[in-house]
């Protein structure tokens, strides 16, 4: 482990990462790229696309935190699935005690659970179910994962990606920004971790799942240096893998928490789901610690966050040796 990694607290790099990314993006969401050219993002912003005060989070991170929490009571997709359901029907773990934003897979998913379908089993599985639904708020899954061998982590990803979308292109997604986090944790560099993906995720995903014909739209993250393109081949649609490719490319060419997730915004488009993937790993990076406070002040129910953070913390500290 590299020494600057030993005094960091990933959860709440995590939880308030991936949160501020979200907030920062939700005012803007769907606005195309031509209005940032104008007017760039540079700042916490409010209202907009859903009239929400400045820091509000949205269903990403809401998502997200309902993972985190039902992780301090050890890993169940019941328990996760649970509370997926009393988020959108009981308003649980909301910014304001509102859903103001919900995805087309993620609410059928959510129906079929509330119908007693297999967690596993109740996110589509169709070509047309890969929007980023799931790889917005698997992020704090990493903390179970972190130290399991590779097909118990490739499980996890799965099935915890499976409640909403069950695709391989989105596990594949899902899995791809897991051990991207991962490699992180182990102290790697942000561009070292990019080129060991590029040497060995190709060949774990052939070895881990039966299909892989999927694997080809990972090409510009795995074959050709996503760094190196400029923002015009980028996209920042909600087709799960054009976030991933956004956030990685945010990231890897940014040197700071601001700068990527600004950055992230700007793209356009799914502004709130970029910035909150992107979010979550520029934290990792650069520590929770890098987020302007003025933008942590605005967060809601930061307190809350912050407790989940030491709950989760709490939860999986024996896994560190402390
Ligand atoms: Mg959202």
């Amino acid at each position: 482990m590299n020494i600057q990694h030993l005094n960091r607290d990933y959860f709440k790099d995590v939880l308030f990462g991936l949160s501020i990314g979200d907030a920062l993006g939700v005012p803007f969401e769907f606005k195309n790229r031509d209005y940032f050219y104008a007017q760039p993002v540079t700042d916490m912003e409010g209202y907009g696309t859903y009239n929400q005060p400045p820091g509000t989070f949205s269903d990403d991170s809401s998502m997200a935190f309902c993972l985190a929490e039902a992780l301090t009571h050890g890993y169940d997709v019941e328990w996760i699935a649970n509370n997926f359901i009393s988020w959108l029907h009981n308003r649980y773990w909301t910014a304001h005690d509102e859903v103001f934003d919900v995805g087309i897979s993620t609410s059928k998913a959510i129906r079929q659970l509330v119908l007693k379908v297999p967690p596993v089993l109740a996110g589509g599985a169709d070509v047309s179910d890969n929007g980023n639904g799931s790889l917005m708020r698997i992020l704090p899954l990493i903390f179970y994962l972190r130290y399991l061998p590779e097909t118990e982590r490739f499980k996890k990803v799965s099935e915890v990606s499976s409640i909403t979308h069950r695709h391989p292109i989105s596990i594949t997604a899902c899995y791809y920004y897991m051990e991207f986090a991962r490699l992180i944790m182990e102290g790697e560099n942000k561009m070292s971790v990019y080129k060991i993906l590029q040497s060995g995720f190709k060949d774990s995903v052939n070895k881990l799942m039966s299909d892989h014909s999927h694997l080809q739209l990972f090409d510009r993250l795995l074959n050709k240096d996503i760094h190196t393109l400029q923002s015009n081949a980028i996209e920042s649609n909600g087709f799960v893998v054009s976030t991933l490719e956004a956030s990685i490319w945010c990231v890897l060419t940014t040197g700071s928490f601001k700068e990527a997730t600004l950055k992230a915004v700007n793209l356009g488009g799914d502004t709130d789901t970029t910035a909150a993937v992107t979010g979550g790993l520029a934290a990792l990076l650069y520590g929770w610690k890098a987020i302007p406070v003025r933008w942590m002040n605005m967060l809601a129910k930061r307190e809350d966050i912050n407790d989940l953070a030491e709950r989760l913390k709490a939860t999986f500290e024996h896994h560190y040796g402390v």
